[in-house]
């Protein structure tokens, strides 16, 4: 397996189960958002984010990434009530 580049970014967002900070992971595939503590993580292709959240405008480009971290959290909400399962 290749290393890859991997950031972490601890967030003031708090995780549904323990009330940890979660954590956004990003590496060359995926942005992942999990809770270190509880271990449920959800993650997104980057490939989905650039089709769903970026807009062009003109030559401008958009990210819209309140709409990214909401869709993620409520992801992470859902798997706070659910087996872990990655899909
Ligand atoms: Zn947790």
């Amino acid at each position: 397996m290749v290393s890859e580049e991997t950031l972490k970014l601890q967030l003031s967002l708090k995780c549904p189960i323990c009330g940890s900070n979660l954590q956004l992971i990003e590496n060359s595939t995926y942005i992942i958002l999990g809770c270190p503590n509880c271990k449920i993580y959800t993650r997104m292709t980057k490939k989905h984010i650039y089709r769903s959240y970026i807009e062009y405008e003109g030559n401008k480009i958009h990210l819209k990434w309140a709409e990214l971290i909401k869709e993620l959290y409520i992801r992470i909400s859902g798997k706070a009530h659910l087996e872990p399962d990655e899909s």
